[in-house]
């Protein structure tokens, strides 16, 4: 059965994810308090409906509670992006991802029941920065507040030598969870202390910021 979605506010951010899912054949009901902003996506999504996301009413006759997943993009009305959250739950829409201006806006989404808090500015500000200090960062995934995996690609320092002559786990307390590499284009997945890293292969890593970041700073 095709899932439905629902993008609420249509700021940059909202219309680039309406326009994606939109792309990759969903349905998609764009929401706006905008008119011009409907307009624009009228023919974009499968619906687009002017409508104030923090009026229950006007929520309810839209049929909201019956969508599978939507995403809540309203950018500085953080009151109305809190009270929109509240009502989407309170419906019990089932997954409700919302973004969120600042650490204090995610808590609060949080604990009001937000399934998924994202910071798209933030985020892609933390691997603008990374990719900027080293050429070998690839990504970055945040999951949780002090914890991430990262994808970075075999410095110098790292090619030719195994996991264990490069200690990673001791001396850095994060885990090589697969090589990726470039010469057999395999995923090695849970790696053996005495697999090398050969030129170009690509390692995935996780653990807490603080140690990923010594380990950057080290071996990168
Ligand atoms: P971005 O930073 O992603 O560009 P903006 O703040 O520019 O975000 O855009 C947010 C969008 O959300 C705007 O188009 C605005 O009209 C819409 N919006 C704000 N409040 C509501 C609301 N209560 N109901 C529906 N849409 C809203």
């Amino acid at each position: 059965m095709k899932r439905e979605f629902a993008v609420i506010g249509l700021g940059r951010f909202g219309a680039s994810v309406c326009r994606e899912l939109s792309a990759e054949g969903m349905d998609v009901l764009a929401i706006d308090v905008l008119e011009s902003k409907i307009n624009e996506f009228r023919h974009i999504a499968s619906h687009a409906v002017i409508a104030d996301s923090t009026d229950e009413k006007a929520m309810k006759e839209l049929g909201i509670r019956n969508i599978d997943h939507v995403i809540v993009a309203i950018g500085d009305d953080i009151q109305a992006s809190i009270l929109t959250t509240l009502i989407l739950k309170e419906f019990g829409v089932k997954k409700v991802t919302v973004k969120a201006q600042s650490n204090h806006h995610e808590k609060v989404l949080l604990k009001i029941g937000a399934d998924q808090v994202i910071h798209p500015e933030r985020d892609m500000g933390r691997k603008i920065a990374h990719s900027i200090i080293s050429n070998n960062f690839l990504d970055h995934l945040e999951l949780s507040n002090d914890h991430s995996i990262i994808e970075i690609r075999a410095s110098k320092k790292m090619i030719g030598r195994t996991l264990v002559d490069l200690d990673i786990r001791a001396v850095y307390g994060c885990n090589v969870v697969a090589i990726k590499s470039n010469a057999t284009n395999k995923m090695n997945i849970s790696p053996l202390a005495t697999d090398k890293i050969g030129p170009d292969d690509i390692l995935i890593i996780i653990g807490a910021d603080t140690d990923i970041s010594k380990f950057e700073r080290n071996l990168v």
